[in-house]
């Protein structure tokens, strides 16, 4: 059978960069006794009373189909924590519950971004709005959240940045990778800049809980015009990653075709999981607590560390990283994240794989234990001492 040139694929999927992170991963994977600093996982288990529950659930052998958007009584439920925790006021047609996080956050920037559409992102920023944005045909906007300023963005540049074409700014507080928890007054002037220019906000709260200081306030508390999206996951609140279950609270016109894009990819986030977040929501705050308090001494003894490294770029106030300084290597971030897995058997997220203003900064995850902490910062130092003395 003669043989033609099959059509070309998508582009968008075709053309995007694969995670920079995932690269260090893989090599971390093949390097025994790598220390791996590089993932953002809890290395908690997910609390017994959750896992009781849906083991119970799943032995009555009803395991269904649920409504698109998420059981009622778990919508209920989430009505309630919106309320309690983030003073948001939503009713239960205005949440849908997601295949985690991400995939709320996907099936928002399916509901909201047309081809063509500018999108402005946060940079460095979780690497997923890029890969989502290339299938969206999105044009993404980076705004700058230096390291120098905390790694907060500055709200007259984002204003610059705004076009006739922009639709969406999407912030992250807490922020993955840079640990930065946006103030009140930022987040004010963050929402005054969209309402002006009329565009939508999305605001990726998936870290809502894990506060290391401070408060976290959501936009959608003080904003209720219907611009705001908010995003919400259960993975980091509960160690309950690999349960993928999240949730999207928008507007009812949005949160409507939200709906239809999950029905087209989904169906409904598995049953078992939706009553597992049931007793998530239902069951003792304990256990977040100590998960919490676990991170936020993580975090003291790493700002300790790096500090007296002199490598130490702004202390995180949410989120379970910390971003080091690595230019005295000499290298990009790239570069030195894999020249430490090969010469030190340590793995860091290299900050290239976030964008581009944290070209010389490393990401170290706060859910790896203080013993890994401690040690792979110290052989990550040695590191940067041996290169700093090649170099000079
Ligand atoms: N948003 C941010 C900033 C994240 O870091 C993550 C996960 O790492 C997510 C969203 C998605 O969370 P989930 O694992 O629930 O999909």
């Amino acid at each position: 059978m003669a043989t033609v040139p099959l059509l070309p694929i998508a582009s968008g999927p075709a053309e995007a960069a694969h995670s920079g992170i995932r690269e260090v991963v893989n090599v971390a994977l093949v390097t025994p006794g790598c220390v791996r600093l590089e993932v953002g996982e809890p290395n908690f288990p997910t609390p017994s009373h959750i896992v009781d529950a849906a083991g119970e659930f799943a032995r009555t052998g009803l395991v269904k189909y649920t409504a698109t958007a998420g059981l009622l009584s778990l919508r209920e439920r989430l009505v309630a924590k919106l309320s309690r925790i983030n003073h948001i006021d939503a009713k239960v047609d205005e949440i849908n519950v997601s295949v985690g996080g991400v995939g709320g956050i996907a099936a928002a920037i399916a509901a909201l971004v047309e081809p063509g559409d500018q999108v402005l992102i946060p940079d460095p920023a979780w690497p997923n709005y890029r890969l989502m944005l290339a299938w969206a045909h999105g044009e993404l906007v980076p705004y700058a959240c230096p390291p120098s300023a905390g790694f907060l963005p500055d709200p007259g540049e984002i204003e610059r940045l705004i076009s006739p074409r922009t639709k969406l700014l999407i912030i992250n507080s807490p922020c993955n990778p840079t640990g930065a928890v946006f103030p009140r007054e930022l987040l004010e002037r963050l929402v005054e800049i969209a309402v002006r220019h009329n565009i939508y906000l999305l605001s990726d709260e998936c870290y809502d809980q894990v506060m290391l200081e401070g408060e976290h306030v959501s936009p959608a508390s003080f904003c209720d015009d219907g611009r705001i999206v908010s995003c919400f996951t259960f993975s980091k609140t509960y160690a309950m990653t690999g349960w993928r279950v999240g949730y999207v609270v928008a507007n009812r016109m949005v949160s409507d075709s939200i709906t239809k894009v999950l029905e087209s990819n989904s169906s409904c986030v598995a049953t078992i999981c939706q009553k597992a977040a049931e007793a998530a929501l239902d069951g003792p705050t304990e256990p977040l607590n100590e998960m919490v308090r676990a991170y936020r001494e993580r975090r003291d003894l790493c700002v300790n560390l790096l500090e007296q490294a002199g490598i130490l770029i702004s202390r995180p106030r949410g989120a379970f990283y910390i971003m080091a300084d690595v230019s005295r290597s000499g290298l990009d971030a790239r570069e030195f994240a894999f020249d430490l897995v090969r010469n030190k058997k340590v793995a860091v997220a290299p900050g290239t794989a976030f964008g581009d203003s944290a070209r010389e900064a490393v990401r170290i995850s706060l859910a790896s234990s203080p013993e890994d902490l401690s040690h792979g910062i110290a052989k990550m130092i040695e590191r940067l001492d041996e290169l700093s003395s090649i170099s000079t």
